[in-house]
């Protein structure tokens, strides 16, 4: 996948298997093998996991006569680490595997947990910036990503690569929705007004992170002489910032990011924030495999995601997911939002809850 910060072609990924008493459950580390300004890369994530977070949600476990802490109160345990970035992508692993182990356990589906309800969730597709930089390109990867269910597209940009493509796609489908986001690649330009506002005729749904993640008054600054909504992405790092950001008017439209937010309850609180401020959000992705995007179905099932999040098949972007996923129905172009218990299918089929006896976390 081609963006403004280079190109993806490996995707490893990371579990957290958490095995206790009653039986256990799955975490996944959204982390990418490359870092960017506010995500940091996997290896960092590991590293965080393996000397700090899980020691620490040993103890806590330990705290309390060896009984895990509640999800509910995971993330409180990683969220204010100076090192909080990795530690955030840490505790939300974690907080998915505590989770996924609370809800096997209870026999209940994230979805419920979370309190949506909406039972199908459409899809979103992202459309890189083709090596060859040709219209034709994107068209096809366009058409393919319709075609595959898709109901909204967004398309990455960068200085040089922006007006053409989106011309030829709204020249091709005139009703689309259609977005794009530039992953703060216009903070390196004179004036990004100027550079931008050959966009605001094409009738986008939004521009994402124009700027840089710290640049809140650059964006509110655009947003003043833009008619494209912008909207944030890596700037919401924490419930903070998207206070901020809203306060500054300089997010019309949120990509929230469970991971890099410290998990999915942190997601959802934040997407009741968007909700009550009236701001569209939609779910962002991290090339996730089949758990943590499963996870990712049932967050977009909430209230607050209005728009289509990045919730297309991992099987469209890996060439192998070993966890598994709904298919999209092709009648109403939705995904059914899972009802199995916990969060997401394990990697490689592992059986939902192994019973066997093994010491309980801490001990
Ligand atoms: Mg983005």
């Amino acid at each position: 996948m081609g963006t403004s910060a280079g190109t993806h072609a490996t995707r490893p990924v990371a579990y957290v298997h958490l095995v206790t008493e009653e039986g256990g459950g799955w975490g996944e580390v959204a982390a990418l093998p490359r870092g960017t300004a506010v995500d940091p890369p996997l290896t960092e994530v590991w590293a965080e996991l393996e000397q700090w977070a899980i020691p620490r949600l040993f103890e806590a476990t330990a705290a309390r006569s060896g009984v895990l802490p509640p999800a509910a109160q995971v993330a409180a345990l990683f969220g204010t680490s100076e090192r909080a970035a990795a530690a955030r992508h840490a505790g939300a692993a974690l907080e998915m595997a505590v989770l996924d182990a609370e809800l096997r356990l209870a026999g209940r589906c994230l979805a419920e947990r979370l309190g949506a309800s909406a039972t199908e969730v459409p899809t979103g597709a992202l459309v890189g910036v083709p090596p060859d930089h040709s219209a034709a390109s994107v068209l096809t990867q366009v058409d393919q990503a319709l075609a595959a269910g898709a109901t909204r597209i967004r398309l990455k940009i960068e200085p040089g690569w922006d007006e053409a493509p989106v011309a030829a796609v709204r020249r091709a489908y005139p009703d689309l929705a259609l977005q794009v986001d530039a992953n703060g690649a216009y903070a390196a330009v004179d004036d990004p007004a100027d550079a931008l506002a050959a966009l605001d005729p094409y009738g986008l749904a939004c521009l994402e992170q124009p700027l840089r993640p710290a640049d809140l008054p650059g964006h509110a600054a655009l947003a003043e002489r833009l008619s494209t909504p912008i909207a944030l992405d890596e700037s919401l790092t924490t419930r903070r910032r998207l206070v901020d950001a809203i306060r500054y008017a300089a997010c019309r439209v949120a990509c929230l990011k469970p991971a890099r937010l410290g998990g999915l309850l942190a997601a959802r609180e934040a997407q009741d924030l968007c909700r009550a401020e009236g701001i569209p959000a939609f779910v962002g992705g991290f090339f996730e495999t089949g758990l943590a995007r499963s996870a990712n179905l049932a967050l977009a099932a909430l209230p607050g995601f209005s728009l289509a999040g990045d919730l297309a098949p991992p099987a469209s972007y890996l060439d192998g997911d070993p966890c598994g996923y709904p298919a999209l129905s092709e009648r109403t172009r939705t995904i059914a939002v899972p009802t199995d218990p916990g969060v997401g299918p394990p990697p490689l089929g592992t059986p939902p809850a192994e019973r066997r006896r093994h010491p309980t976390p801490g001990h």
